[in-house]
């Protein structure tokens, strides 16, 4: 199968109550980790792309990669998505290399300035069968150079459910990610948040089966902070989006799900340990490769909290 856009996959996710998992690629041993993961699983995959991401890797190393996993896995639907693009020139660059799925964030803009600019990538990626993820309210916390509003602030920039409905009416963008209470980065939480599920609940009886995006996702599991603190790192203490919650929503219209955070600290946690355990170990395989097992491990965790385990066959 070649890529696909996110379409089928998201028609079937909300039909069935169940999300897809948007994982940030950024080397050889996270896709692969994350490849074998959604193989194990007959799962079907969003990978994606930031901006930290074509930096510090380059967009063609990483669309190469992308290639061979799809080549490699002919069973799997794969969408190649572009997270948080920050302009219509941008958005198209990565049409023009292939990319299924964009997502355009002019959520910094004002409303009406987010619609216009929202509807020009719409009306370009449409002519290529590409869709677009935009974004409407302000997340919090800080993902490279995505900065969002501060922890205290982030129930007060929840998006409007009416201003959800006029946004996707007017610009007919294919997905949306909306502000309900998510943060980007480790350290979004000193206590448990509470998710908008009223919000939720409102946006799906004004716009039925449309498909919403969930960022900031992660989960910032105790059990990784503590490994990665007991082979000597400082994280300190932080919560992340509780998994249930992320199950719950994903029951409501919610069809996509960035993770990148938890998978950054298994392979964290993973290489820390085999230099405390092993301070002779010089091979980069020897620690690189059990880094990309826990990658693989957290993935396939992962896509049970999110249902779509499985679900490669519906989605294709
Ligand atoms: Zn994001």
């Amino acid at each position: 199968m070649a890529l696909v856009n996110t379409k089928k996959m998201f028609e079937m996710a909300y039909k069935n109550n169940y999300a897809i998992g948007a994982f940030n690629v950024n080397n050889m041993e996270i896709t692969q980790g994350i490849i074998e993961a959604v193989s194990q699983e007959k799962s079907p995959l969003i990978l994606q792309v930031s901006r930290g991401a074509r930096e510090y890797a380059s967009n063609s190393w990483l669309k190469a990669m992308i290639d061979v996993a799809v080549k490699e896995n002919p069973e799997i639907p794969i969408c190649i998505h572009l997270d948080h693009g920050d302009t219509v020139q941008t958005c198209k660059e990565f049409i023009e290399d292939g990319f299924t799925s964009v997502m355009i964030d002019a959520s910094g803009k004002p409303f009406e300035e987010n619609m216009a600019i929202t509807k020009e990538v719409v009306d370009y990626a449409h002519k290529y069968d590409v869709v677009v993820e935009a974004e409407l309210g302000q997340l919090g916390g800080i993902e490279e150079d995505v900065v969002g509003v501060s922890h205290e602030d982030i129930s007060k920039h929840l998006c409007d459910p009416e201003q959800v409905e006029e946004f996707v009416k007017k610009t007919n963008v294919d997905s949306l990610a909306v502000a309900i209470g998510t943060s980007h980065g480790a350290y979004k939480f000193k206590k448990e948040p509470k998710l908008a599920f009223d919000i939720l609940e409102a946006i799906e009886k004004r716009l039925p089966n449309y498909p919403l995006v969930m960022h900031g996702s992660s989960s910032v599991l105790k059990e990784f902070k503590d490994l990665i603190n007991k082979y000597g790192g400082a994280m300190p203490d932080a919560m992340g989006v509780p998994e249930d919650a992320i199950t719950q929503a994903s029951k409501m219209g919610v069809c996509k799900v960035n993770i990148d955070t938890d998978l950054r600290m298994a392979m964290t946690a993973k290489i820390r340990q085999i230099f405390a355990e092993k301070p002779s170990e010089f091979d980069p395989r020897k620690y690189l490769g059990p880094a990309r097992d826990a990658i693989r491990e957290m993935v396939k965790h992962k896509l049970h909290v999110l249902g779509c385990n499985g679900k490669a066959a519906e989605c294709a």
